[in-house]
């Protein structure tokens, strides 16, 4: 049993391995979502620029307002967003404001318009109130301030970071050149979309089921179709693919069977790490190196291939890219409904499917069979319940850690 690596153990041995790539370029706002960035972003003025309203109101001096009696106030002037006002507000006076507006000279308060009415004389009556300087005024630089880092080079571009550099007049960003990966599947038994099967064949879904998680992970890549057991196939994808991407994915072909080619072949090809991982599904992975890329030998059967994707493949290839954070899944706890087998000595990575409880809290069970090539049970899920090494059998009620998939994305 002690043979076996444990799978943090594991994780940390290859991320320990993977160097974040280099090369930056400058591409234009728009086309830098899904892009990491290579450097910081320094504000080059404060956000917002001046003191703005947060209300349609009225702005005016907090000194002058009474918390035990109403207050008549003089309107010297308006201020609309885009066209400030040049007046600039004394005492017994305020000035008509809206959202966004910038905040008069004078004015340190602005007084929704609901909390206000017209006098007799239209003047504007201040409803009496408890009121403290800068209530509804939005401080100039209170998003950005003019020299902080607004962003981090390593940060992803989401739909925030576009509209945050935007609103710094950022024009073009620097980025990391994307990833390059590469995968392939192998197996005599495997057959591509279109072909006819005989007996004893099976349809590639892996390479499928690779794409999409990659796809979804933002990242193009190059599938290199199905390779044949044999060294010297193998051999030859391998050094070809190393030439021109960052990472090499496969799937089949890494445990120690007699058509299981992935350990020789690489073994040649320099620094290779083996493991059974003490895990469950997905017990052989292989690590190493082929020329400068970084390669993973994943297992074959198709949910060990999902599951080694998502507990080690995400957060190398997160790290590869040149991301900040550790690109691991997130963990909730949540309360079975219904017992799970389970034996002590190794992590499993059971799928299961996660409900909210009117309490704000989650319950989980089992999606039922756990057999590693029954990818139904993927398609069922919305969760991995993961059961840590020591774990044995868990009963009903119990509270275990589970890993949501929605969020897998990006
Ligand atoms: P292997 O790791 O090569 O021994 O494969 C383990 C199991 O996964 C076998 O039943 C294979 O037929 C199956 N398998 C391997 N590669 C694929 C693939 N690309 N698509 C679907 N099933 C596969
Ligand atoms: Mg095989």
């Amino acid at each position: 049993m002690n043979q076996w690596t444990p799978v943090a153990e594991a994780r940390r041995l290859i991320l320990s391995r993977i160097k974040p790539i280099n090369g930056e370029s400058w591409v234009p706002l728009r086309d830098a979502l899904g892009c990491v960035l290579s450097r910081d972003i320094v504000a080059p003025f404060n956000v917002p620029g001046h003191d703005n309203s947060a209300m349609d109101g009225f702005a005016c001096r907090a000194a002058d307002l009474s918390a035990e009696k109403d207050t008549a106030l003089r309107v010297v002037g308006d201020s609309f967003a885009g066209h400030p006002c040049t007046q600039s507000v004394d005492s017994g006076q305020c000035v008509k404001i809206m959202t966004g507006a910038q905040i008069p000279i004078g004015a340190d308060i602005v007084i929704p318009q609901e909390e206000t009415h017209t006098g007799d004389a239209g003047e504007i009556i201040i409803v009496s109130s408890e009121r403290k300087v800068g209530t509804h005024v939005r401080a100039a630089g209170e998003d950005l301030r003019r020299g902080d880092a607004a962003l981090s080079a390593g940060q992803l571009c989401h739909p925030a970071e576009i509209g945050l550099m935007a609103s710094l007049g950022i024009v073009e960003v620097p980025v990391k050149r994307k990833l390059r990966v590469a995968f392939f599947s192998t197996g005599d038994e495997l057959k591509s979309l279109g072909d006819t099967l005989i007996e004893g064949e099976v349809y590639d879904s892996n390479r499928h089921t690779l794409a999409a998680m990659l796809q979804q992970l933002g990242i193009k890549a190059t599938d290199l179709g199905v390779v044949a057991d044999e060294a010297a196939a193998l051999a030859e994808t391998l050094d070809a693919a190393a030439a021109h991407h960052d990472v090499i994915i496969t799937s089949g072909g890494a445990s120690v069977g007699e058509a299981d080619f992935i350990r020789p072949v690489l073994a040649e090809r320099g620094e290779v790490l083996f493991w059974k991982v003490a895990m469950r599904p997905g017990r052989p992975l292989a690590y190493g190196k082929v020329g400068n890329a970084d390669f993973f030998g994943l297992p074959g059967n198709p949910v060990s291939v999902m599951v080694c994707f998502y507990q080690f493949v995400r957060a190398a290839l997160w790290k590869r890219a040149g991301r900040i954070g550790d690109g691991m899944l997130p963990t909730i706890p949540a309360i079975t409904l219904a017992p799970l087998k389970k034996a002590p000595g190794r992590t499993e990575f059971q799928r299961g499917i996660m409900s909210p409880k009117q309490d704000g809290n989650w319950t989980v069970r089992s999606t039922g069979d756990q057999g590693s090539g029954i990818l139904s049970s993927m398609t069922q899920a919305n969760c991995f319940i993961v059961l840590e090494d020591s774990r044995g059998a868990v009963t009903t009620g119990e509270t275990v850690q589970i890993q949501p998939f929605e969020g897998l994305v990006g």
